[in-house]
C-alpha cells in the first residue's frame, strides 16, 4: 500500500489505452472524470500534481478516419495534431469542474535536454503549480522527427518528474506492475511489490536482457524507472483499468513501487556538482557568500566579477573573492547580459536589459554548494 500523503509532488502518466476506447476510438469520459476526482482530492491534501497524458494519436486517428494498423510517421503526427485539440479540453473540462485550471505543455526531447530550454520549461511548470493549475503534458508529436522523439510517454514522464523535482511518478497503464515472468502465460507468475534497485534480474523480468521474455511496454517502464530513481523520484506502476485508479492504489490495489535512491533535491544537486562542465565563473562578494550559505539565491548585486563564457542555463563555478569555489549552479543569464547587471539591484534589471529578467543570477534550486564544513572559516 502506498500512501501518497508522504509525497509532495506527483507526476501521473496516463496511457492511451486508458483514455481512449480501443473499439470506438473515443474518449473514456467516465473514467477520466473519476481520475480527475482523485487528482482534485490529492490537490486538496496539498500535493502538487502534474499530468503526462497520452492519447492524442489514438483520438486523432479515429477523428481523421485513418486506416487500422501501424501508421506512418506523418500520419501519426497528423493524428496527434488533431487529437491533441480534443485531448486538452477534455482534461480542462473535468478539472474545471473541481475549479482547477489546466495548463497544456507540449515538449520535445530537446526541450528537456538542452539546459536553456530545460530551465524555461521548468520555470513554466513551477509557475503553473504555484498558481494551483495542473500542467497537462504530452510530447509535441507534430514537430518531433523520428530521431529526436521520445516516442513513449513513460520516459518523457520520468524526465518531467526529474525536471519538476517530483518525488513520485505514477505510471497508469493496463498492467498492475512488474511480474517475474509473463502473467498471461504463467499462472504462477509472481508479482513484485517493491523494487529497491534495478538489477540485471529486474531487467530480465522486463525482457531487457533478452534472457527471458519481452513484455511490450514494460521495457520503457523500466527505462523510465531507471531515470526516475536516479533523480530521486520513486515510481509506481499501477493498473488504471478501474475507475478511481489513484484511490485504488492508496486503498491497497496491487502495484509495483520502485524506491528512489535519494531525494530529488539531493539528486539534482549531485547532478549540478558532478555531471556538468562549468563554462564560466562568478566571483561573489562577502555578503553574497554568506547569503548563499544561509540557503538564499544569488542576486546580481552580489556578483563582483564574471569570467569565461556562458549561456543561460550553463553551469558556472561560484567563487569567493579569494578564489575559493563554494559551489556551482545553473546561471539565469547569458554572459553578455550578466555583464550588464552584476553589482546592480534586481529591481534595475528591467531598465538595464530592456526586459523583465529573472531576479536571481543563480536560483537556489539551481545551485549546489560544496560541503559547508569546509567554509566554517569564511
Ligand atoms: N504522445 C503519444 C500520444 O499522445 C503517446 C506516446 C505513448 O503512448 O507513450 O498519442
Amino acid at each position: 500500500m502506498t500512501d501518497f500523503s508522504t509525497f509532495k509532488r506527483l507526476v501521473i502518466k496516463v496511457g492511451s489505452a486508458l483514455l481512449v476506447d480501443y473499439e470506438s476510438g473515443t474518449l473514456r469520459s467516465n473514467w477520466l472524470s473519476s481520475l480527475v476526482e482523485d487528482i482534485a482530492r490529492l490537490k486538496k491534501q496539498g500535493l502538487d500534481i502534474i499530468v503526462v497524458s497520452s492519447g492524442s494519436i489514438a483520438l486523432g486517428r479515429q477523428m481523421l478516419s485513418l486506416p487500422h494498423g501501424v501508421l506512418k510517421l506523418e500520419e501519426s503526427q497528423a493524428a496527434a495534431s488533431v487529437g491533441q485539440v480534443a485531448l486538452a479540453p477534455a482534461w480542462a473540462k473535468f478539472l474545471e469542474y473541481h475549479d482547477i485550471k489546466t495548463g497544456q505543455i507540449l515538449l520535445t526531447l530537446e526541450d528537456t535536454e538542452a539546459r536553456r530550454r530545460y530551465l524555461n520549461a521548468r520555470a513554466t511548470l513551477e509557475t503553473l503549480l504555484k498558481y494551483g493549475a495542473v500542467p497537462v503534458i504530452n510530447e509535441n508529436d507534430t514537430v518531433a522527427t523520428a530521431e529526436i522523439r521520445y516516442g513513449d510517454n513513460d520516459r518523457l514522464a520520468a524526465r518531467v518528474a526529474m525536471m519538476a523535482g517530483a518525488d513520485c511518478l505514477v505510471l497508469l497503464s493496463d498492467i498492475d506492475g512488474l511480474y517475474d515472468c509473463p502473467p498471461s502465460q504463467n499462472p504462477d507468475a509472481r508479482h513484485i511489490d517493491i523494487v529497491e534497485a534495478i538489477t540485471p534480474e529486474i531487467e530480465a523480468m522486463a525482457g531487457i536482457s533478452g534472457t527471458t521474455f519481452a513484455s511490450g511496454g514494460m521495457i520503457t517502464k523500466i527505462a523510465a524507472a531507471k531515470m526516475a530513481i536516479k533523480s530521486g523520484t520513486s515510481m509506481i506502476i499501477a493498473s488504471g483499468r478501474e475507475d478511481h485508479p489513484l484511490s485504488a492504489i492508496q486503498e491497497g490495489a496491487r502495484h509495483t513501487l520502485f524506491l528512489a535512491s535519494e531525494n530529488p533535491v539531493a539528486a539534482r544537486k549531485r547532478w549540478i556538482l558532478g555531471h556538468l562542465q562549468a563554462t564560466g565563473t562568478l566571483i561573489l562578494d562577502e555578503g553574497a557568500v554568506q547569503a548563499l550559505l544561509k540557503g538564499n539565491s544569488l542576486l546580481p548585486a552580489g556578483v563582483s566579477h564574471i569570467d569565461g563564457f556562458f549561456q543561460r542555463g550553463d553551469a558556472v563555478c561560484l567563487l569567493t573573492a579569494s578564489g575559493e569555489e563554494i559551489g556551482r549552479g545553473l546561471v539565469s543569464y547569458d554572459f553578455n547580459e550578466a555583464q550588464k547587471i552584476i553589482g546592480q539591484k534586481s529591481s534595475d534589471i528591467e531598465s538595464l536589459l530592456g526586459y523583465v529578467g529573472r531576479s536571481a543570477m543563480v536560483h537556489r534550486d539551481d545551485m549546489a554548494l560544496h560541503d559547508r564544513n569546509d567554509y566554517n572559516a569564511l
